[in-house]
């Protein structure tokens, strides 16, 4: 188990001890692991509490009256209970358990969008998302009519908050943004965001997919009406994903999947539907990776998020001045408060090609679009490199990074 130093300092050898994928080679070099943007490594808690209930306790949830389907509900549940405390939910059974950001945000637009809305119908969107929280909102565009809004960006990479509120018209009736951006890294404003569209009646998704593991999350703070993020981003197991959502709104909306497990009675004249969230867990769920996922939220909690988003502050500080005494080397992404992502781009040399010589350096390094288009466009780059931090990374991981990019500018340049 990972020790504190103090309230501060985050203990690198025992971290090193918890994520042993670290000490790994990547191309015959030490691996400088700077991608958990996209996906984070996992501590051994996270492995160990799986492996663990896979060897001992495996049985089904919800169902057998036999002990071991006892315990296996029980460590199901008392993830809800452990989500719940991180995001600082009012309550555990407004905590759904989806596959990811993508199929939270999925949940919502085809359960509450398709029940509510019609066509001419509005939902506001911002130019710095990722596909998944753009995608489902313009198939309804394409199946229901809806009228997709987007609030445009200054070039420093922060919302534009003056042509916010100008969006609202008496047809809209969701915003959906992220809380923080995973190619820019912006903090959005969020909580004033939120309020404004309160003061229209209109609810709030947000896409917390960057922000949970980085950073404290209460969503009763916030008043965010649905709130979504991924598993494997908060250091915990692929394919789990968490959907908050206010209770009365979670009541309300049908049935996003149906099956086994979400029901109260059936006949073949009726069917009647289980409570929230059973409501919106159809099937038999992720069970392993459910644990795996409270594992992961109580390691974070161990660490003290707080401690978490001041070493990662601290680092991307450090990481933001050596970047830009890089000759040739434009920050994508330069709005306060943002979290630690630096997406770049360098004169005349493509993205993919630097990666590449960074990666024979060890270096892992995402080069791409990164799943958000329109944000290239609106930037006009095709493509760009993004490092992204996690509580693992450390100064010597950015070193490595700002010497394989001077190899990458005399090797290609
Ligand atoms: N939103 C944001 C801001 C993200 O960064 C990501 C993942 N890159 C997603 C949504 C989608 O998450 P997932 O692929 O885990 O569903």
């Amino acid at each position: 188990m990972l020790v504190k130093k103090d309230m501060q300092e985050l203990d690198f050898s025992a971290l090193k001890q918890d994520f042993p994928i670290l000490t790994q080679q990547n191309r015959n070099k030490p691996l400088v692991y700077l991608d958990s943007a996209s996906s984070a490594q996992k501590p051994r808690q996270v492995i160990e509490a799986m492996s663990h209930f896979y060897l001992q306790d495996y049985a089904n949830i919800h169902r057998g009256i036999y002990e071991l389907s006892e315990l296996a509900t029980d460590l199901y549940e008392n993830t809800r209970q452990v989500i719940k405390n991180l995001i600082h939910a009012p309550k555990a059974d407004e905590i759904i358990f989806v596959s990811g950001t993508t199929e939270g945000i999925n949940l919502v637009a085809n359960s509450f969008g398709r029940a509510n809305w019609q066509a001419e119908d509005e939902v506001i969107i911002s130019h710095m998302e990722h596909h998944s929280n753009i995608v489902p909102w313009l198939l309804l565009q394409k199946e229901i009519g809806i009228k997709v809004k987007v609030i445009p960006i200054t070039d420093e990479g922060a919302m534009d908050l003056n042509v916010y509120p100008t969006l609202f018209t008496p047809r809209t009736k969701l915003v959906a943004l992220n809380h923080a951006s995973n190619i820019l890294g912006t903090i959005n404003p969020i909580k004033e965001m939120i309020a404004i569209a309160h003061a229209h009646n209109v609810p709030v998704l947000i896409d917390g997919a960057q922000a949970v593991p980085h950073m404290p999350v209460d969503v009763q703070d916030l008043d965010c009406d649905f709130y979504v993020f991924s598993g494997h981003k908060l250091y915990g197991p692929t394919g789990t994903g968490v959907l908050y959502g206010k209770k009365h709104l979670l009541e309300a909306m049908p049935p996003y999947q149906s099956g086994g497990g979400m029901i109260e009675t059936v006949s073949f004249e009726e069917v009647t539907f289980a409570k929230v969230p059973q409501k919106f867990e159809a099937g038999t769920p992720n069970i392993a990776g459910v644990i795996g996922l409270g594992a992961a939220a109580a390691y974070v909690q161990s660490q003290g998020i707080e401690n978490i988003f001041r070493h990662e502050q601290a680092l991307l500080q450090y990481a933001e001045e050596k970047l830009l005494q890089i000759p040739g080397l434009r920050l994508i992404g330069t709005a306060k408060p943002k979290l630690g992502v630096l997406s770049f781009v360098m004169d005349h040399l493509h993205p993919h090609d630097i990666g590449t010589v960074l990666d024979h350096e060890g270096i892992a390094i995402r080069a791409g679009h990164h799943c958000a288009m329109p944000l290239m466009e609106r930037f006009n780059v095709p493509a760009t490199l993004r490092a992204s931090l996690g509580l693992y990374n450390h100064q010597q991981d950015i070193d490595v990074l700002v010497e394989a990019i001077y190899l990458a500018k005399r090797f290609l340049g």
